[in-house]
């Protein structure tokens, strides 16, 4: 085990507070990366006092694998018109960048008034430094994580802590 049921709990609870503060008087519009993000933003969206609205995207991921292809490709768009929205990009885990700078990319082209980035976890030493993740949850060392959304072949998402996955 990685991170802690509680862990998980608290530091979601922090980040929640933080968005409600950087985003006051506005209504966040939270947008989930299918699928490894939904329990961490149905958690972080109660975590947050006040008005607040969730939308997903969905992106061809690694598939049976577990090494990224580099590939990124919308394979479902969000439904809610984003210009002048303050849009929060909700990722499970942050790997190479690849997709979060393209995601990021992306969104901006749609004229939101502001973009902000939360990831659940950040795996280190992966060239991604140069990454301004805006809420990050836990930074880990470089191992293949499972559960609290995140899968190995679509199993382990119903943990409800963070493990490394060494195999079944
Ligand atoms: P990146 O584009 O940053 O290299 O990869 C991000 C995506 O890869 C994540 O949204 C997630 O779907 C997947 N990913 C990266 N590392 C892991 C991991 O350790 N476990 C799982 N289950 N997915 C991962």
């Amino acid at each position: 085990m990685l991170v802690t049921e509680a862990e998980i709990v608290e530091r979601t609870h922090q980040i929640g507070s933080q968005i409600t503060s950087d985003l006051a008087g506005e209504v966040p519009l939270l947008i989930g990366v299918l699928k490894g993000s939904v329990i961490f933003i149905a958690d972080l969206m109660r975590a947050i006092g006040g008005p607040v609205e969730i939308d997903f995207l969905a992106v061809s991921s690694y598939g049976k694998e577990t090494t990224s292809t580099g590939v990124v490709k919308i394979l479902k768009d969000v439904d809610n018109e984003i210009a002048g929205r303050h849009v929060v990009l909700v990722e499970d885990i942050v790997d190479s960048g690849l997709t979060l700078r393209y995601l990021m990319g992306y969104l901006e082209a749609k004229q939101p008034a502001t973009v902000r980035t939360c990831a659940l976890l950040l795996r280190q030493g992966q060239h991604n430094d140069d990454l301004d993740i805006d809420y990050v949850g836990f930074s880990l060392p470089p191992a293949f994580v499972v559960g609290y959304g995140l899968d190995a072949r679509q199993k382990y998402r119903n943990l409800p802590y963070i493990a490394e996955y060494t195999g079944d």
